[in-house]
């Protein structure tokens, strides 16, 4: 064990001694060094991969950094480990953020401590404000990466880029004149006077409370709404209980106003207004630039390389069984975009079962030992054989 402490040692500083991914060579890049990014590094680290290193464009656990700074985790964190059961967002099974933060809503500045404390304590060789700008696959195996640190192969690639940082700013015409979700740093900015947020879903209702807490007037314009009916077959199809429970608080407040059934189809600028459309007809006016809650890019970081992938109807990239692009060999996926059939991974809790899957490929293909308890490392979260999930509930 301690031979193999110095020899990951070794490795991580040839990669980190400068700071610069220039002109190296390695068995696994993973690109993101987000949740799926850390997570992952993790697992195949204590499977004894040791030639690898993990790239981000900016600092370890980036995106949650950006989030707003009064955005919070919707699901909740709680040590439950030695039962049994880790902690809903942790990314390895000995670890909880709610130890770390001693909180049980995470806000994202947070969240990144976490994952940065994880990466410190196990010396993950992470090179931060690496952007990863191209992938060429080589003759025969492997890819070259062109990084804004210089350029390096690797015989295998693990895409966990995620979506936040990859918001879609034209969801409809007119969408400019509009704020996205991802580009508000605090609630604090905006001038607390009327507002129209756009969706109704996590994030709309995300930015509609925190717009009432500083003492707006907030417009919220819905499709249709997605908390009345329980999906048994997915919790994430839902509103979570925790916005829900937030939302009525802030419809109590009285300046909170939902209109349903607002299809959105432009939004335009008369004279100091920004002038809302839907579909039937009505017109919504704010002085304001509108909130959109609308959503990220259909794919989200796997954008930036999306010759290396085959595309569903959905948007979503094809993957194989074991999370590789169904038309680039050893070039995996890993976060929120993975999709098989109806199931989406798209929270920590459910994109952290694909570790194993994943690990699974990265072991064979480096020729390294599979250890029996590969499986049983997320076991727990593995969904039943008979599939996903019942679609009774007694709730
Ligand atoms: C407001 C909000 C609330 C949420 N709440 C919850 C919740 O309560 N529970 C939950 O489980 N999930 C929640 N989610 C979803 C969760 O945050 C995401 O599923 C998760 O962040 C995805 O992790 P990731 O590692 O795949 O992506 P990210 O965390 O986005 O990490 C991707 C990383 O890749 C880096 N990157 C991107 N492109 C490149 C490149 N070309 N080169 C180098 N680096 C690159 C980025 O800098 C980033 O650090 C929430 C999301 C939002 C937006």
């Amino acid at each position: 064990m301690l031979w193999y402490n110095i020899l990951v040692l070794i490795h991580a500083y040839l990669f980190l001694l400068s700071g610069r991914f220039m002109e190296s060579s390695a068995d696994l890049v993973i690109v993101g060094a987000g949740a799926a990014g850390i997570g992952m590094g993790l697992m195949l680290q204590a499977l004894g991969v040791d030639r690898f290193v993990i790239l981000d464009r900016g600092d370890i656990g980036e995106s949650f950094r950006r989030w707003p700074a009064e955005t919070s985790f919707i699901t909740p964190s709680f040590y439950s480990n030695p039962f049994g059961l880790p902690d809903l967002n942790a990314v390895s099974p000995s670890s909880s953020p709610a130890i770390t933060s001693r909180t049980e809503h995470l806000n994202g500045q947070a969240y990144a401590d976490y994952l940065a404390l994880l990466a410190s304590k196990h010396e993950l060789p992470v090179i931060t404000q690496c952007s990863v700008e191209g992938v060429q696959r080589l003759p025969g195996d492997g890819f070259e990466l062109t990084t804004s640190q210089g350029s390096g192969t690797t015989k295998l690639l693990i895409w966990a880029t995620g979506e936040f940082q990859f918001p879609d700013l034209l969801p409809f015409p007119g969408a400019q004149l509009c704020r996205h979700y991802a580009q508000v740093r605090s609630w604090k900015e905006s001038a607390c006077s009327d507002q129209i947020v756009i969706g109704g879903y996590e994030s709309g209702i995300d930015a509609a409370i925190n717009l009432i807490r500083m003492g707006c007037r907030v417009k919220l314009l819905v499709r249709k709404p997605n908390w009345d009916q329980p999906t048994p077959e997915d919790p994430s199809l839902s509103l979570s209980p925790f916005s829900r429970e937030r939302m009525d608080k802030a419809m109590r407040s009285g300046r909170l106003e939902l209109h349903f059934g607002a299809d959105v189809t432009d939004v335009s600028k008369m004279m100091e207004w920004h002038r809302v459309r839907s579909s039937d007809g009505r017109v919504w006016l704010s002085e304001n630039a509108p909130i959109l809650g609308t959503g990220f890019l259909s794919g989200g970081g796997a954008r930036q390389i999306e010759e290396c992938f085959d595309w569903a109807e959905n948007g979503k990239p094809i993957l194989t069984e074991h999370d590789e692009s169904s038309k680039t060999p050893g070039l995996f996926m890993l976060g929120p975009q993975v999709q098989h059939e109806q199931r989406i991974y798209c929270f920590i809790y459910k994109f952290r079962q694909r570790f194993p899957v994943v690990a699974l490929k990265v072991l064979n293909r480096l020729g390294l030992p599979v250890p029996d308890n590969l499986d049983k490392t997320w076991a727990l979260f593995d969904p039943p054989a008979e599939g996903c999930c019942s679609d009774e509930c007694d709730c």
